[in-house]
C-alpha cells in the first residue's frame, strides 16, 4: 500500500494517547460483533471494528510496553484471541488471532477526532444482540460467528 499515494490514511489512539497508530487504506472487512466477550471487553452493546493487514498499520506506543495483551481463550468459536488494550487508560485497541497472523482487527472507536470511519459491512453474533441496533441498511447480519473468506493480501 505504501506505493499508493492516494490511499486513505487514518489516525487513531487510545484515550490517554500513549498508543497511537496510522492506518493506510481500507479494511478488507468491517463488522459489529455482538458476542458476549466483545460486550464484556468493551463495556458496550457491541464492538465495531475493521480488519486490516498488519502492513497497513504503524503503531507507536510510548512507553513501549503501553500495549497489554489479554489472551481470550474462552471464545465461542474456541480460537484464541489476543485482545490488546492500553495499560494506562484501558482502551480496547486491537485484536490479533491465530486464524490469521498477518491480520489485525482495529477498534473503530479508537479513530481520532475528525477521522472518517470506514463503513461497517456485517454484524455477527446477532443471536446475542441486545437489540440496540444498528442493523444498518445493506449490512449483512449473521446469527453466529463471522467466517473469514479467503483474504486477499
Ligand atoms: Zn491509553
Ligand atoms: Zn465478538
Amino acid at each position: 500500500m505504501a506505493s499508493d499515494t492516494t490511499a486513505t490514511v487514518r489516525k487513531g489512539s487510545c484515550l490517554c494517547g500513549n498508543i497511537k497508530y496510522e492506518l493506510t487504506g481500507e479494511p478488507f472487512n468491517a463488522l459489529l460483533c455482538h458476542c458476549l466477550n466483545c460486550k464484556k471487553v468493551t463495556g458496550s452493546p457491541f464492538w465495531g471494528n475493521g480488519w486490516f493487514f498488519k502492513k497497513q498499520i504503524t503503531i507507536h506506543a510510548t512507553p513501549e510496553d503501553s500495549i497489554k495483551t489479554y489472551e481470550d481463550s474462552a471464545t465461542d468459536g474456541g480460537s484464541l484471541l489476543l485482545r490488546k488494550f492500553c495499560g494506562r487508560c484501558g482502551a480496547t485497541m486491537f485484536v490479533e488471532s491465530e486464524l490469521g497472523p498477518e491480520i489485525i482487527i482495529v477498534s473503530v472507536g479508537s479513530l481520532d477526532k475528525g477521522e472518517k470511519p470506514w463503513k461497517t459491512a456485517k454484524e455477527c453474533y446477532a443471536k446475542d444482540s441486545f437489540g440496540w441496533g444498528p442493523n444498518g441498511e445493506g449490512v449483512e447480519v449473521t446469527q453466529g460467528p463471522f467466517v473469514l473468506d479467503k483474504a486477499e493480501s
